[in-house]
């Protein structure tokens, strides 16, 4: 458009001011093959499946067709919580915009086609396993109903890349793969954090305008960037909210990760929790601080929306950036007790409803039972209970651990108020159960599943369970795939590798 970029082409790692985007040819690959298809997702875009190897080549980033303008953003962001000057898509390729037949217009990005102007001491590759991960998780979130960018293909490169393996730190060749995902726009909060530090205020001013223009349309009147700054702190807890509901751990929520149209974007180390533990991190650089571990997430969704208005500072008086951040707090409790109500299946949440729900969320947090499991056996309580030996035995299927004395007693009286609470509902069993079923999904992508899948893949190129996972996904919410109803094994307990991820791979 009419942003200014770096047109140079030049791929050597460099700083780029005054520049929002650099011109980046992917670098080809030796044999790229099609490992996975989105048809859903395809037949949205209204683009077909790749059928002869020049298609192929496209989605490896071996062939550029004229009417694609290859790019890499320039951006910069906090990482853990530090400023991080620029940044960038250091691996990731922006091909184009491509219609859809509904007229909305979406990126088509490259994820792994090789080094840009951003990749500084990196490849620019991903490998195999971390690419099944981003393209799996990216359309299961979709299907779960949480905001996300999506993925359209999966190829494998035919060439190793060098990484250290996560799990005992040495270096090893793993195959390389390539994923295109798709968004609307892949804009971050660290595009706008990076125009500030740099003191680009017209740049800023454009990217801002431009952002409202194109993907939010409706904002009109005065005070538009301000009303555009509060709908992004909406819809930032709005994402909150849907990931604590499934129980989504991102692992690395950099300001760079943060999607200004509120979306789950760069899969990473992130992992569901099993067990109920808010203090779970997935992601080993995040150990020993727990920055973004599962219950801090909310808190670092306001602390990042910090960022955002400390960016727009130039462009909005400060009072009122600091009133629209400070209503993050009741926006985000007010949808998260909204949302546990739904899982809860009651009819409404009312203001002397909030300490039940506190004591749920107490509970689970103490005796951390299987977050998916629990909630799909509260759905089948019996809404008489006699003992605490009976609700015990009742949730004993969630249970990593058997409960002391204290927790059985705790998670009676909890169920005993919930039992009371769920006789006053002004809807039937089967209507509250329905809004159990809807907000508590059966099947959730877990972390081993991921990596037996991977496994099998990188081993034997058998892709068995690979594309029964693909399928699992589409149906979270129903009972379709029972052998994937169950706790996480012992064996892939967070010591066995299976959990913990580090940041980039
Ligand atoms: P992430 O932690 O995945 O958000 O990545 C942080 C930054 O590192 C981003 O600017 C990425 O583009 C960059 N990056 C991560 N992995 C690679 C890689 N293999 N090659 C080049 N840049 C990378
Ligand atoms: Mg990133
Ligand atoms: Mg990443």
């Amino acid at each position: 458009d009419t942003f200014p970029g770096d047109e140079s082409g030049d791929l050597q790692p460099r700083q780029t001011p005054g520049m929002l985007y650099s011109k980046a040819i992917p670098t080809p690959v030796t044999a790229p093959k099609l490992v996975a298809w989105t048809d859903e997702l395809a037949a949205e875009l209204g683009i077909q499946k790749p059928e002869t190897q020049e298609e192929i080549d496209i989605l490896g980033g071996n062939h550029v067709t004229d009417t694609m303008y290859p790019y890499a953003a320039c951006y910069a962001g906090h990482q853990f919580g530090n400023w991080a000057g620029q940044l960038g898509d250091g691996r990731a390729i922006t091909l184009g915009e491509w219609e859809k037949p509904d007229g909305h217009t979406w990126e088509l990005q490259l994820k792994g086609a090789g080094p840009t102007p951003y990749s500084r001491r990196a490849d620019g590759r991903a490998v195999l396993r971390s690419s099944v991960r981003e393209y799996l998780m990216s359309e299961a979130m979709h299907y779960l109903g949480v905001p996300t960018t999506r993925a359209l293909s999966l190829v494998s490169t035919g060439e190793p890349v060098l990484r250290d393996m996560f799990y005992n730190g040495n270096a090893a060749h793993e195959p390389g793969a390539i994923v295109m995902r798709t968004a609307p726009s892949f804009l971050r909060f660290g595009n706008f954090e990076l125009l500030a530090a740099r003191k680009e205020t017209e740049n800023l001013t454009k990217l801002v305008d431009w952002t409202i223009t194109r993907y939010y349309p409706h904002i009109q009147g005065d005070n538009k960037i301000l009303t555009w700054y509060k709908e992004v702190v909406e819809r930032t807890a709005e994402l909150m909210v849907e990931w604590m509901r499934v129980g989504f751990v991102h692992g690395v929520m950099n300001t760079d990760n943060m999607s200004i149209l509120g979306l789950t974007i760069d899969y990473g180390p992130y992992s569901f929790v099993d067990a109920y533990d808010l203090s779970f991190t997935p992601n080993t650089t995040d150990l020993p601080g727990r920055r973004y571990a599962f219950g801090n997430q909310p808190t670092i969704g306001y602390w990042n929306l910090g960022c955002l208005a400390s960016a727009l500072l130039p462009l909005v008086p400060k009072e009122q950036l600091v009133e629209t951040l400070e209503s993050y707090k009741p926006i985000y409790w007010q949808k998260y007790y909204a949302m546990l109500g739904r899982k809860l299946g009651l009819d409404q949440v009312r203001k002397d409803d909030i300490p039940l729900l506190n004591k749920v969320e107490e509970t689970l947090a103490s005796i951390q039972p299987d977050m998916t499991i629990f909630y799909q056996l509260l759905i089948e309580l019996p809404l008489f209970v006699a003992t605490a030996d009976e609700v015990a035995a009742h949730f004993a299927d969630s249970l990593y651990t058997s409960l002391t004395a204290d927790q059985k007693q705790a998670l009676y009286t909890m169920i005993v108020s919930y039992l009371e609470r769920l006789n006053t509902n002004t809807i039937t069993r089967q209507a509250s159960q329905q809004l159990m079923r809807e907000a508590n999904p059966l099947f959730i992508l877990r972390n081993y599943l991921l990596h037996q899948a991977i496994e099998q893949l990188e081993q034997t190129g058998d892709d068995t369970l690979f594309q029964k996972l693909q399928a699992a996904i589409k149906q979270p919410y129903a009972d379709v795939y029972p052998e994937f109803y169950a706790k996480r094994p012992d064996w892939a307990n967070e010591k066995a590798g299976c959990s913990m991820l580090s940041c980039s791979s």
